[in-house]
C-alpha cells in the first residue's frame, strides 16, 4: 500500500488537549481557553432553539443543497442563490477550492504566517505553495505577493483580517491589488472575522465580487456566530466558480442542525452587534495592559491579538497553562517571542492579564 507522495510529509493535525484533561493533570478547578478564537458568549439563543427543534429529525438526511439557508444568505447579502456554497466550516470550502482548482504543478500564493489550511490543502493536491512574508506590522505584503504571480498561479489566498497576526487590509489596498492581478488568478478573500470589524476601512467584498469575476469570499458561522462545533461556513462568488466547487462537493456535507441554527443565527443581529461591541471593548482592555507592560502587539481586527511577550512563546505558553490559561504559540509562525490570545469576556481577559503579569515576572526576557 502506498499513499500519494505529496501527503507523506504532512503531519497529522494535533488537537489541543481537552480542557477536562488539562484540569485533571494540573489539579486546576478552572481552565480558560483563549486559544481557538471561539466566541466567549456562545451562540445566539435562537440558534439553540433551532437545534432542539430538529432533534426528532436525526434519522433523516439533510438537504444537501441547503436551499432554505442559501436563500436566506442570498437575501441577506443581496446576491443570487447560485453564488453561494456551504461547507462543513469554511475549512471545507478551502478543501473544495483546492480539489476543484489544483493539479500538480500549479502554483498558489499566500502570506506567511497565515491560516494553515491553504497550504495543507494545496500540498495534498500537489500544487506548489508560495509563501510571502508579512511586513513589519504583520500585514500582507500585496506588492510582493503580486510579484510572485505568473501563468502557473491558480489561487491567491488573502486572509483578512489575517489569522494569526490580526491585521487588516483596507478597501483601497485590495482594490489596487485587484486592478493589477491577472483575471486567470482566483483571489480568495477569507473573511472569517469580517463581522468583528469596527472600522470604516474594511473592504466591501460584495462590491469587489460584483466587479471581479475572479474574487470569492469565505465566511463562517464558527467565529462571531459562536457555532464552531456545528461546522458550517460558506463561499460567495461568481456562479461559474461556485458551480465548479459544487461539482466536487459531497452530497450531504452540512447537517440539518447546522443549517437550521445558521438560519436562526443570521437573523439575530442583536446578538452579533453585542458580541462585536464586547470584542472591541476587550481589545481595548487587553491592549491597555500590554501598553502598560511595554509589550508590542499587532493591530487587532479580529477577536484575537498577537502580542510580543519578549520571552520564549513556548515557555510563556507552558507557564500560563499551569495557571489554567490556554493561549497559542507556534514555532511555525517565525515569531518565537509572540503569542496569540483570543479576546475573552471581560472577566476572562482580567484573569489572563493577571496570569500573564505573574508569568512575565517569573520568566526572564530573552
Ligand atoms: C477559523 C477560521 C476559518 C475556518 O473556520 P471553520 O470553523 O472551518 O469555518 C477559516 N479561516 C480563518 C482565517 C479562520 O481563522
Amino acid at each position: 500500500m502506498q499513499p500519494k507522495k505529496n501527503i507523506m510529509h504532512l503531519p497529522v493535525y494535533q488537537p489541543g488537549k481537552p480542557m477536562e484533561e488539562v484540569k485533571r493533570e494540573l489539579g486546576l478547578s478552572e481552565v480558560i481557553k483563549l486559544a481557538s478564537n471561539e466566541n466567549p458568549f456562545g451562540c445566539s439563543p435562537k440558534a439553540k432553539e433551532a437545534i432542539v427543534s430538529m432533534v426528532d429529525q436525526v434519522s433523516i438526511y439533510p438537504d444537501g443543497g441547503a436551499v432554505e439557508l442559501t436563500q436566506a444568505v442570498a437575501a441577506h447579502f443581496d446576491v443570487e442563490p447560485n453564488q453561494i456554497i456551504f461547507g462543513a466550516g469554511s475549512d471545507e470550502v478551502i478543501l473544495m477550492l483546492a480539489r476543484a482548482f489544483f493539479v500538480p504543478g500549479d502554483e498558489t500564493i499566500a502570506a506567511s504566517p497565515t491560516f494553515p489550511q491553504y497550504k495543507h490543502n494545496a500540498e495534498i493536491e500537489g500544487a506548489t505553495f508560495i509563501e510571502v512574508p508579512v511586513d513589519e506590522q504583520g500585514a500582507h505584503d500585496l506588492d510582493a505577493m503580486l510579484a510572485k504571480v505568473n501563468e502557473k498561479t491558480k489561487i491567491v489566498w488573502i486572509c483578512n483580517p489575517n489569522n494569526p497576526t490580526g491585521t487588516m487590509l483596507t478597501e483601497a489596498q485590495i482594490k489596487s491589488f485587484m486592478e493589477k492581478v491577472p483575471s486567470h488568478v482566483l483571489v480568495v478573500l477569507d473573511e472569517a472575522y469580517a463581522e468583528y470589524n469596527v472600522t470604516d476601512q474594511y473592504p466591501d467584498g460584495f462590491k469587489l465580487m460584483k466587479q471581479y469575476k475572479n474574487v470569492i469570499l469565505l465566511r463562517t458561522f464558527s467565529k462571531i456566530f459562536g457555532m464552531a462545533s456545528l461546522r458550517i461556513g460558506y463561499g460567495i462568488g461568481h456562479p461559474d466558480v461556485i458551480r465548479s466547487i459544487n461539482q466536487v462537493r459531497e452530497p450531504f456535507n452540512t447537517t440539518s442542525f447546522a443549517q437550521k441554527a445558521a438560519l436562526a443565527a443570521l437573523a439575530d443581529t442583536a446578538f452579533i452587534d453585542s458580541c462585536r461591541e464586547a470584542n472591541a471593548k476587550g481589545i481595548r482592555q487587553l491592549t491597555a495592559k500590554f501598553d502598560e507592560l511595554g509589550l508590542p502587539y499587532f493591530e487587532a481586527h479580529g477577536n484575537f491579538i498577537m502580542v510580543d511577550v519578549k520571552r520564549s512563546g513556548a515557555v510563556v505558553f507552558q507557564a500560563l497553562l499551569r495557571k489554567g490559561i490556554i493561549i497559542r504559540h507556534d514555532a511555525g509562525w517565525g515569531y518565537p517571542t509572540k503569542i496569540r490570545v483570543t479576546v475573552g469576556s471581560e472577566e476572562q481577559n482580567n484573569k489572563f492579564l493577571r496570569a500573564l503579569e505573574e508569568v512575565l515576572s517569573e520568566v526572564a526576557v530573552s
